[in-house]
Parts: C-alpha cells; sequence; structure tokens
C-alpha cells in the first residue's frame, strides 16, 4: 500500500490550472477554500438558483453556472450528490470538456458503476478525504489536514497521479498521509461500510438494544442512554487506541461482559449476511436498486425515513438532548 505525504506532493501540477470545483456543499466548500489558500485558480460551478451561491460569495469565491465553470476549466472536480451527477455531467458537463481535460470525483460510485463513462481523451481521478467535509476544512485552517485516499481511472495527460496528490496537498491531506487505491476498492469497501457497520449496522443494532430494554420494563430514559447516548463514549475510544484502548477504558466487568455476549450479538449468521450484502455491492445490484430508487422519486426511502422518524427512540432522545446544553441545536 502506498502512502504519501508533503515531499510526495507537488502544488505545480495545478499551479498554472483552472480549477472548478462544482458544488458548494460539504465537500464542495472545503476543496475550493482550502484549494483556494494553497494559492490555486479556484471556481465554483453552482445551478443558478442555487442556494449555495451567496454562502461561495460571501467567501470569496468567483461563481459560475456549472456549464461556464467547466467551460473555463482544466481540471473539474464533481462535488454534487451522488444521485444527480449522471444527468449534470450529461447536459452541462461532457459537452464542454476539452481533450486533455481532468474529471476528478471524491467518491467512484458514478465511475465505477459506468453511470459516467467519460470520453477517453480525459484524465479521471478521485481524491476522497475519509471525513465530513467540515473536518477537512476546520484541520486546514489549523494548519493540519485529514487522510485521504487517491486514485487514477484514466491517464490521457500522463501526470494525472501527480495531478491527484497536488489535489491532496492543495487540500491539506498530504499532512496527514494520503493513501493510493482504486476506484473500485474505494467504491466497493465505502458502500459495504456505510451499510454493513457504519450507517445500517449501528443504527440496528442500537434500535435492537433500546427495544429489548424497554420491552423488559426498563424506562426509555434509561434506555437512550445505555444504548444510544454512550455509544459515543466507546466510539471515541475506538478511535483514539483501538479495541484495547475501548477494553482498557472500561470496567472489567463490561470487558469481561462484552467479551462473552459481543458474539452471541454478531453471530456467524451476521457475518454471513454481511458477505451477501458485499455481493451485491461488488456485482452492481445495489447500485442498480439504489439509482432505479432514485429514478423513482425515493418511494422506499421515503418510508424508511418515517418509520425512522416514528421510532421511540427518536421521541425520548429529542427529550433528553434538550437537558444537554452543550449539543448545537440542529
Ligand atoms: P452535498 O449534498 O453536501 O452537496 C450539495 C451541493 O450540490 C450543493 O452546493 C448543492 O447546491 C449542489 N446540488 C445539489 N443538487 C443539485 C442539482 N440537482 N444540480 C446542481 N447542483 C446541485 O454533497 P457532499 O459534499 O456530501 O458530496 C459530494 C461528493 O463528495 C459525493 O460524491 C460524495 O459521495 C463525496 N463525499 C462526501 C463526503 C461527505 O463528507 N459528505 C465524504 C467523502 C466523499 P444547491 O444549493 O444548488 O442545492
Ligand atoms: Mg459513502
Ligand atoms: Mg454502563
Amino acid at each position: 500500500m502506498n502512502v504519501y505525504y508533503e515531499q510526495d506532493a507537488d502544488l505545480k501540477y495545478l499551479q498554472e490550472k483552472n480549477i472548478a470545483v462544482l458544488g458548494y456543499g460539504s465537500q464542495g466548500h472545503a476543496h475550493a477554500l482550502n484549494l483556494k489558500e494553497s494559492g490555486l485558480n479556484v471556481c465554483v460551478g453552482l445551478r443558478p438558483d442555487s442556494s449555495s451561491c451567496a454562502k461561495a460569495r460571501e467567501a470569496g469565491l468567483e461563481v459560475n453556472p456549472i456549464a461556464n465553470a467547466v467551460k473555463w476549466a482544466d481540471i473539474i472536480m464533481i462535488l454534487l450528490p451522488d444521485q444527480y451527477q449522471k444527468s449534470i455531467y450529461e447536459t452541462e458537463i461532457a459537452p464542454n470538456l476539452e481533450a486533455g481535460n481532468t474529471l476528478a470525483f471524491a467518491h467512484g460510485f458514478n465511475i465505477h458503476y459506468n453511470q459516467i463513462v467519460p470520453s477517453e481523451t480525459v484524465n479521471v481521478m478521485m481524491i476522497a478525504p475519509k471525513s465530513p467535509g467540515h473536518l477537512v476544512r476546520r484541520t486546514f485552517t489549523q494548519g493540519n489536514g485529514v487522510p485521504c485516499l487517491i486514485a487514477v481511472y484514466q491517464d490521457y495527460t500522463g501526470d494525472t497521479k501527480q495531478q491527484a496528490l497536488a489535489w491532496a496537498k492543495g487540500l491539506g491531506g498530504t499532512k496527514a498521509g494520503v493513501i493510493e487505491t482504486t476506484f473500485k476498492d474505494e467504491t466497493e469497501t465505502d458502500l459495504f461500510g456505510e451499510q454493513a457497520v457504519l450507517c445500517g449496522g449501528s443504527a440496528e443494532l442500537i434500535k435492537a438494544g433500546f427495544e429489548t430494554l424497554v420491552e423488559g420494563g426498563y424506562p426509555a430514559e434509561l434506555a437512550y442512554f445505555e444504548c444510544m447516548h454512550e455509544l459515543k463514549l466507546i466510539v471515541d475510544l475506538y478511535y483514539e487506541g483501538g479495541l484495547s484502548r475501548m477494553n482498557y477504558s472500561v470496567s472489567d466487568t463490561a470487558e469481561y461482559g462484552g467479551m462473552t455476549r459481543g458474539p452471541r450479538v454478531i453471530t456467524s449468521a451476521v457475518k454471513a449476511e454481511m458477505k451477501k450484502i458485499l455481493e451485491e455491492v461488488q456485482d452492481g445490484r445495489f447500485a442498480k436498486e439504489f439509482i432505479d430508487e432514485c429514478n423513482s422519486g425515493y418511494p422506499n426511502l421515503k418510508k424508511l425515513r418515517a418509520s425512522n422518524t416514528d421510532h421511540p427512540i427518536e421521541k425520548v432522545g429529542s427529550k433528553l438532548r434538550e437537558m444537554m446544553s452543550w449539543l448545537l441545536k440542529k
């Protein structure tokens, strides 16, 4: 596994170039501002009626309609929601690309699943910060960076990897470390991780624990603290020092009880199901299902969102969080 740092990347590969960042959301604002403050020539591309226009202009960035930004740019980073990238690519981006331009992504979904099929005469690269955009921005303003993945899918001009490294450096990423990967590996591990562990797995684990306590006759408030609130404290320990730090920090009672009972919750049946989920990611079944869902106006997603909102843990949670003065009201 190749890991790159400051001395491995040279901003000169981007310095003579015009750079368009399409989108000014979580990732977009961080890429546009960090690269601009790294001395690069950046403009933001947005739809004309975009609610993000004013924010980008207030931050001192030049904003143009997407088609114009692409026409002007040599390097185009697409930081729009994944499900809209294909249609925006076909209508606003592709007609304005020139041979030798570089298309950049922060996630491989659209390239890996052939939603976007760029001409052979453009470079295609990825710079994927392993963090939410707001942390990409905050660490940069503090003089640091977050780890990033880079990948090259098409190398027409012969220097695409240097451009990707330069982008990662402009973001602050080479201060932390940049790992080289492929569009395939980034896309498949990202989707599997969010489905099985980070978003899907953790949410179902929390709900199952909460429901078990409430059905056992315990107050919902206590169940909330045990099964949702305290999870953050545990995850912080994993984040700082892995499984051993967590086990070191909790009581011996918790350590013994956890190690003997945990495998009864996450059984071999759970892992067998994870393997099926991974296969659906690998053979494109998940991607097709999600694209169909988007194209039909999110009928399932709307239902599932509503059932989550109605879950008792959400009701008790919103009351309890009002007691926590340090939480930002969102
Ligand atoms: P956001 O949802 O935060 O970005 C929204 C931006 O796209 C806004 O500027 C919005 O402007 C614009 N936009 C939304 N819909 C449209 C549309 N139909 N036409 C034109 N512009 C539109 O996206 P993220 O930053 O979360 O994701 C961007 C990319 O980064 C994705 O590929 C994602 O997978 C990847 N990524 C995201 C991470 C994250 O932290 N969120 C982490 C790593 C990778 P408007 O005001 O016009 O709606
Ligand atoms: Mg993801
Ligand atoms: Mg306890």
